[in-house]
């Protein structure tokens, strides 16, 4: 159990109540007060009137941050020590105090003298670094258990990657009390949103949009309804797409979608993973050696997937099919931390195939392109004993497939080829006709003919210029979106172990990029 916080920062009193009546109807279990957000302090009535109201609610935190830990309108401490010592008398559940303050002899013994006389009234110590990490976070932890053992200890530090995420990881799994350990920043999001298994007392979440108190706080809506905060716990396996950016990304309302209607235990995160190489290795060695965090695998997109075929290649097990590809998209791990990777593009452009044409074998393909897509396509129309041409802009880059998987290659200028060869299958693996350059096609319309199977592998638009000329010519026709939900189930199944639901994997992606048709 992680409790989900309401923050509320307003400058007048009108403004707080209005936002916590409108902050309660979320329902969440905490609401902090965040009084250094006011414009101004005066006399004690004021701060009265907005922990009576949000009392009603929720559990109450009142803070009233000091400037020189991220507290708005540097109020002097003699006002933010009035406000924290009246929170006791109007019956706050939880007072946060910076450490550096509570170190202060006064602010101590005051406090200390309060937590006695208001047993119900609980000390949150805490520490802020907005910049970065902590030189040590055992050293923070160290010196607030000296202060005070029995108070929870909070300690919020600035992410710059996703590798800083893992140190807050390990204090909390070492605790010794109740803690709170957040990274702040798009880098550290995963730890606001897997608090409950990670042991995080509580973890804040804005009321809506531009209403977060701390860069990285996502809405309580996103926490429960995409991440399904609520059904987080320590058993809840993990799993997220390895990408920069990611922002814009299907698979987490994919995978939590399907999580939800089968019961499984597990949650999905966007997990922007910046840099290269170094920081991708870097990253896999930390998930690898915590078997505790649950962590059982990766959907892995640009810019990394020849990063993770390198890793899988050299610490784990490549599937026998990724091996000539370079390149993976899925890498699942074991309870021991082994990871294993597949390229599911390979069955993703198979099976819809297989689904149209029965047997590949002997059949005419051509390929349009030569990148990564063309070459798990390739490599399964080869292997299923299609004979196959690739044509390409670069014909360079076309050579090198020919050799690699000893098949016929042309320029693309030469694609009248297309129709005088009289092939069955041509399949666009360039990103000509995507959007937004819809009112293009790599094969011109009158080389189509009834007798072929079209497939583009752009999914967005589903319906692209190349597939309304293949379905005019009366050709059979597989768009992109049906490889994309192909590879997903695919890879579902690899990570999960289970079958995925192709009904909600279909939803979303349609939602998604039926948009722009
Ligand atoms: P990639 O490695 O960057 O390769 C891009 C290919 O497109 C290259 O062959 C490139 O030719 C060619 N190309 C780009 N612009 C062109 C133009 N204006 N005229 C002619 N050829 C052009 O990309 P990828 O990862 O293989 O992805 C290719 C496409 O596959 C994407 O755009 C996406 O729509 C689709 N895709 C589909 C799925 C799915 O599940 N359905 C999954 C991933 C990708 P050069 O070699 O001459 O540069």
């Amino acid at each position: 159990m992680s409790y989900i916080t309401i923050p509320i920062c307003e400058p007048t009193i009108e403004k707080f109540i209005e936002s916590i009546r409108l902050a309660a109807e979320q329902k969440p279990d905490i609401i902090e007060l965040r009084l250094d957000s006011l414009n101004e302090i005066r006399s004690g009535d004021m701060t009265a009137e907005i922990v009576k109201e949000a009392k009603k609610h929720a559990r109450i935190i009142v803070t009233c941050r000091d400037g020189a830990e991220g507290g708005e309108n540097n109020h002097p401490w003699e006002k933010r020590f009035t406000v924290l010592m009246q929170a006791f008398v109007l019956g706050a559940d939880f007072i946060d105090v910076e450490l550096a303050n509570y170190e202060t002899p006064f602010f101590k013994e005051h406090i200390d003298d309060h937590l006695s006389r208001y047993p119900d009234t609980k000390l949150i110590l805490s520490a802020h670094n907005f910049k970065e990490p902590f030189a040590s976070l055992e050293n923070i932890y160290t010196r607030m258990q000296a202060a005070k053992p029995n108070a929870i200890a909070k300690i919020a530090y600035r992410a710059n990657h996703i590798n800083d995420c893992f140190a807050g990881f390990d204090l909390l799994h070492n605790r010794k009390s109740d803690m709170i350990v957040l990274c702040m920043g798009p880098a550290g999001v995963i730890s606001r949103i897997i608090a409950p298994k990670t042991g995080n007392f509580l973890t804040f979440a804005s009321m809506g949009e531009s209403k977060e108190s701390a860069p990285g706080q996502l809405t309580i809506k996103q926490m429960r309804s995409l991440f399904r905060f609520d059904s987080i716990n320590q058993d809840t396996k993990l799993y997220g797409i390895l990408a920069n950016p990611v922002g814009h990304s299907a698979s987490p309302a994919i995978y939590n979608g399907s999580f939800n209607a089968s019961g499984h235990n597990g949650v999905y995160l966007p997990l922007l993973l910046e840099g290269g190489k170094p920081e991708f290795d870097l990253f896999l060695n930390n998930v690898t050696s915590r078997p505790w965090l649950g962590f059982k695998g990766f959907s892995v997109t640009i810019p990394h997937k020849t990063n993770a075929f390198e890793y899988v290649r050299d610490f784990g097990t490549l599937d026998a099919k990724a091996m000539p590809l370079g390149a993976i998209n899925t890498i699942a791990i074991d309870a021991d931390g082994n990871t294993s990777g597949y390229n599911t593009d390979y069955a993703g452009a198979l099976n819809p195939l297989k689904k149209a044409m029965g047997t590949l074998a002997g059949k005419k393909a051509a390929v349009i392109g030569a990148g990564g897509v063309s070459k798990a396509v390739i490599a399964a129309l080869v292997n299923n004993g299609a004979r196959t041409t690739i044509f390409n802009r670069t014909i360079e880059k076309a050579a090198v497939l020919g050799r690699l998987f000893n098949c016929d290659f042309a320029s693309i200028d030469s694609s009248e080829r297309i129709k005088t060869e009289a092939f069955d299958i041509i399949i666009n693996c360039t990103s000509v006709g995507m959007t937004p350059n819809t009112d293009q096609s790599p094969v011109p319309a009158q080389t189509l003919t009834s007798a072929m199977t079209v497939f583009d592998t752009v999914y967005n638009p589903v319906e692209t210029k190349l597939l309304k000329a293949a379905a005019a010519a009366a050709a059979a026709t597989i768009n992109g979106l049906e490889m994309f939900v192909e590879q997903a189930v695919e890879q579902y199944k690899l990570l999960t172990g289970e079958n995925a639901n192709r009904g909600i994997i279909e939803k979303v992606l349609r939602e998604k990029f039926l948009i722009n048709n």
